[in-house]
């Protein structure tokens, strides 16, 4: 691997030097070969034979420079002071053959400066969910972290029952939150500028060739944040937790706990089990990384020549860019010329899923069974099972829907149309019910379902084989939420 280490380099307030707390007796979990081999972890024959000693904290190579980062947050919509890295650790900072940056920070690593209350640990249940999260939005190509592999130990953690301690070697490229900032605002401001400096350098080096560098750098982080918000509204995805500790600065998915893929179609599904107002329901996640970015930007009013009205034109493009990523890639998801007549269409089409409470996975890929039938068996049937599920008043708004959806289809060619609904619409996302199995086996000491799941979810646009050994039709329409909630 080709090691960079960088932070360890910056004011020595922002972090603390320490190593791992070793876990009792470590055993493999998963490994990601795709993600080691990215990494170019797979050419170094010490990191690959003792893997699992690495993230059970036993065993720390020496081109690691392991250390507990500082930063704060805002949680809930409060101000949370001090928080940083309380049971992970930056392990190393390396660049890939592309010459991308990425950081590995290995989560469940045990106590430090920054545990506040907290054990240090993490928990197999949580760290299956996020491993297999990770995994799930990167091949859905959606800007997320990801994970080169977990542990499992013999060491117990308690939560509100005893359970599985586990490690995960999380890679993202990078883990500064918005929440770094607000630690140094508070804590450090005079090292504003030099790691203003060092966000710009690591990763929005283009910045530079900008006139005004600051400005650009924060417009970036706007836009970047906004795409990423609509990728998430468009798969469905509900991150669950969005404190302003657990958005990264490069616009990438990071820190998801109570995460969930959107089932049965309603726009203010709230997750999180601990989100008792739903401030961070599906559809309010467009406002509240607006209203996130809205609280980190002024602490760059600390800069020289960085004005209110700076910050205001950095935070304007928000709203714009995300519209048009989330309305282009609405019609894309069925198949449709950009536009306001598919605009239309696209959201009658929302409210009948939301409606019928249909499974918003399976119906937008059901299109394809009626758009192309003969190439679609698979599709056929979930046309079926959504035309069955619904009322006898939603079945005449469902004709008069689908006989002008077709006639807009045309617009494209039935090529394109297909190549753009297959894929934008998955076949298979991460259902709560699949994590949970995996979870159930996992615990019991067999990994053979989180294998399955994250084989499904490594293609998951294609109709596979390895599904008939899983489960992943969509819960009935009346069955009770599963409880996900922060306790991890
Ligand atoms: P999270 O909810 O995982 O994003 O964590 C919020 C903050 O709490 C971060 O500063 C974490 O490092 C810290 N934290 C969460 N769980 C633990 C734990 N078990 N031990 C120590 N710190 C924790
Ligand atoms: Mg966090």
């Amino acid at each position: 691997m080709r090691y960079q280490n960088t932070y360890v380099k910056l004011d020595t307030r922002l972090y603390h030097e320490q190593p791992p707390t070793p876990l009792d007796n470590p055993r493999a979990g998963h490994f990601n070969t795709q993600v080691a081999e990215q990494l170019g972890w797979t050419e170094d024959k010490d990191l690959m034979t003792r893997w699992v000693e690495i993230l059970g904290g036993q065993y720390v190579p020496a081109e690691f420079k392991p250390l507990a980062m500082a930063y704060s947050g805002h949680q809930f919509g409060q101000w949370a002071g001090q928080l940083g890295d309380g049971r992970g650790l930056l392990m190393a900072q390396v660049i890939d053959s592309k010459n991308q940056p990425h950081d590995l920070h290995l989560k469940g690593a045990g106590l430090t400066p920054y545990s506040r209350m907290g054990d240090g640990r993490a928990v197999l249940r949580s760290t299956i969910r996020e491993y297999l999260c990770g995994h799930a939005l990167t091949q859905l190509g959606i800007p997320s972290s990801n994970a080169l592999g977990f542990v499992v130990s013999d060491t117990r953690v308690r939560r509100e029952r005893i359970e599985v301690g586990a490690a995960l070697m999380r890679v993202a490229d990078s883990h500064i939150r918005l929440g770094h900032v607000e630690w140094i605002a508070s804590f450090a401001p005079d090292v504003l500028s030099e790691f203003t400096d060092y966000m710009i350098d690591t990763y929005y080096p283009e910045c530079r060739d900008s006139e005004n560098p600051v400005p650009a750098f924060l417009t970036a982080v706007v836009e970047r944040t906004a795409r990423m918000i609509a990728d998430w509204q468009l798969i469905g995805f509900a991150h669950g937790v969005m404190n302003t500790d657990n958005l990264s600065i490069t616009g990438s998915t990071l820190d998801f706990g109570p995460f969930g893929f959107m089932e049965r179609f309603n726009p203010a599904w709230i997750n999180n089990h601990s989100d008792h107002t739903g401030r961070y329901s599906y559809q309010n996640q467009p406002a509240i990384g607006h209203w996130n970015l809205n609280v980190w930007l002024p602490h760059f009013m600390r800069l020289e020549g960085v004005t209110r009205d700076t910050l205001a034109d950095c935070l304007s493009p928000y709203e714009a860019t995300f519209m048009q990523h989330y309305q282009q890639g609405l019609c894309r998801k069925l198949g449709l010329p950009h536009g306001s007549q598919s605009l239309t269409l696209a959201f009658e089409w929302l409210t009948l899923l939301e409606d019928n409470l249909l499974d918003y996975t399976n119906s937008f890929r059901a299109l394809l069974g009626l758009v192309s039938p003969n190439d679609h068996p698979y599709e056929q049937t979930l046309l079926v099972t959504m035309t069955n599920e619904l009322s006898i008043d939603a079945q005449q708004v469902w004709q008069d829907w689908s006989t002008r959806y077709i006639a807009q289809v045309q617009q494209l060619t039935i090529d394109q149309a297909i190549h753009d609904m297959q894929t934008h619409n998955p076949v298979y996302i991460l259902r709560n019910s699949m994590a949970q199995r995996a979870i159930t086996a996992a615990e019991q000491g067999q990994f053979e379902e989180v294998n399955r799941v994250f084989e499904l979810l490594a293609d998951p646009y294609r109709l596979q084989d390895i599904a008939i050994d899983l489960d992943s039709t969509p819960p009935l329409p009346d069955a009770p939420q599963m409880p996900i909630s922060c306790s991890s």
